[in-house]
């Protein structure tokens, strides 16, 4: 059978945060975008909440004095980190507010309203994160805005959440401006939760009934002065069961979920609600994967289709989505693209043609060139050849696949991911792929 033949303006080559912001980028600008990708990546992975920037001029033990908007500490950041991509983009850096409201506008049912200064949200193991967007399921748990005591509510019987030491290790924020905390256990009468996964957890929780009684047993043990209500982010799969709602309706609070570890519940949303915006906005989605293609003007086959696009948006994440490979040496498997690596004030392809092994430091909080390994750019996300030129006509990349950021762990991925989508898709929509 021949594969069936498309022509479009954008193709973009990955179907996370960044692909999925490229494509609606370039659709709104009024190109005819198709979107390639293989499965779900680190997107689905994440706790759901964005983070942009995390000030890095915040003194150690006091993130929630950190209180500046997101532009002002990517700024700040990009003065510090050279190699991030806030600092290479350089004057682009400056859409960044653009680009969030883009974003919070396409995932509108998903996402809670930004406020000015990040929210500051508590993590399953007690400490706090600030994150520029986060989902409604999340905003009430905002350590600045908790008017009363916080409840961290665990289920009794299950294993998953230790509510008494989220709500012990939440009381050192006190002194710095956090709500007072308790924990209490409630049994919903939900049977026997032991070692229940979250996600059968969640499914559970979607059940009819299931959520009012959970929201009726918090009401039963909630202290005098109770503000907010945290709980395991485990409310529901399916946006459309409105588990959060539910429960909070039949709590009579506001309840909030706990940022999640991996996997994630409120990443598996995120990554749904994502393609439920590709969705509206008319995006072809083909499944498959792009291998050893040559670039942008040729035909590519993904799956049975065959893909024929002047400009193309690389957006195929880093290590988990699989736009970065480690087969020994560093690779990138769509294009053959040159992967970089910096180490102290070295940086280029030959430290990624090392084995990848020797690109870890001993010290595990401190950098680690192998995890920031990725794709060099240029201000307008063109991909650069190993002598710093633009590595093709038409081609940009965007989210993990860039390099120079620690993207799962320094509080920066999903920002990056919103900031280079949104600039990269629009920049793709351009006949020329200019801007
Ligand atoms: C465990 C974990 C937790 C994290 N938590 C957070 C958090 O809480 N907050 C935050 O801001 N950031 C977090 N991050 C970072 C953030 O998730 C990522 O930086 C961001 O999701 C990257 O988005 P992306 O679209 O670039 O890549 P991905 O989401 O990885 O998407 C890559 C896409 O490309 C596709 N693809 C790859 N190769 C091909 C190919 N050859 N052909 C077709 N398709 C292909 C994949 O199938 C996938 O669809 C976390 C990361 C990890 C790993």
């Amino acid at each position: 059978m021949s594969p069936r033949a498309v022509a479009a303006e954008v193709l973009v080559v990955g179907g996370g945060m960044a692909g999925t912001i490229a494509a609606l980028a370039a659709r709104e600008a009024g190109a005819r975008v198709v979107l390639v990708r293989r499965a779900p990546g680190a997107t689905a992975l994440s706790s759901g909440a964005v983070g942009v920037a995390p000030d890095p001029f915040a003194l150690p033990g006091e993130p929630l004095r950190a209180a500046r908007g997101p532009l002002e500490a990517a700024r700040r950041l990009a003065r510090l980190r050279p190699d991030h991509p806030y600092a290479v983009l350089g004057d682009r850096l400056e859409a960044l507010p653009d680009a969030l409201a883009f974003a919070t506008r396409a995932l509108a049912p998903l996402l809670a309203p930004p406020l000015e200064r990040p929210r500051f949200l508590a993590t399953s193991f007690g400490t706090a994160v600030p994150a520029a967007l986060c989902q409604r399921s999340q905003a009430a748990g905002d350590l600045l805005a908790v008017g009363g005591t916080l409840v961290v509510a665990g289920l009794a019987g299950h294993l998953g959440l230790d509510a008494a030491l989220v709500a012990a290790s939440l009381e050192r924020y006190r002194a710095r401006g956090g709500p007072p905390t308790f924990a209490v256990e409630v049994d919903a009468g939900l049977g026997e939760l032991g070692l229940l996964r979250p996600h059968e957890l969640a499914r559970r929780l979607e059940q009819p009934g299931a959520a009012e009684a959970l929201g009726a047993a918090i009401r039963a043990a909630l202290p005098a002065g109770a503000g907010a209500v945290l709980v395991a982010p485990v409310l529901g799969l399916r946006p459309e069961a409105q588990v959060p709602e539910r429960v909070a309706g039949a709590a009579g609070i506001a309840v909030a979920e706990l940022l999640a570890d991996v996997p994630s519940m409120p990443g598996v949303r995120l990554q749904a609600a994502l393609e439920a915006a590709l969705a509206a906005a008319g995006v072809e989605v083909v499944q498959g994967a792009i291998q050893g293609a040559t670039g942008p003007g040729a035909p590519i086959a993904a799956g049975a289709t065959e893909i024929t696009a002047a400009r193309w948006v690389l957006a195929t994440g880093r290590f988990v989505g699989g736009g970065i490979a480690r087969r020994g040496t560093l690779r990138e498997p769509a294009l053959g693209l040159p992967v970089q690596a910096a180490e102290g004030r070295e940086a280029g392809v030959d430290l990624a043609a090392r084995p990848a092994a020797s690109l870890t430091g001993a010290a595990r909080v401190g950098p680690q060139p192998l995890l920031s390994a990725g794709l060099r750019v240029d201000a307008r996300l063109r991909p650069l050849d190993a002598r710093g030129r633009p590595a093709a006509e038409g081609l940009h990349a965007a989210g993990a696949v860039v390099g120079g950021h620690e993207h799962a762990s320094d509080g920066t991925g999903l920002g990056v991911a919103i900031l280079t989508g949104y600039l990269a898709g629009r920049a793709a929509a351009r006949p020329g792929g200019g801007e």
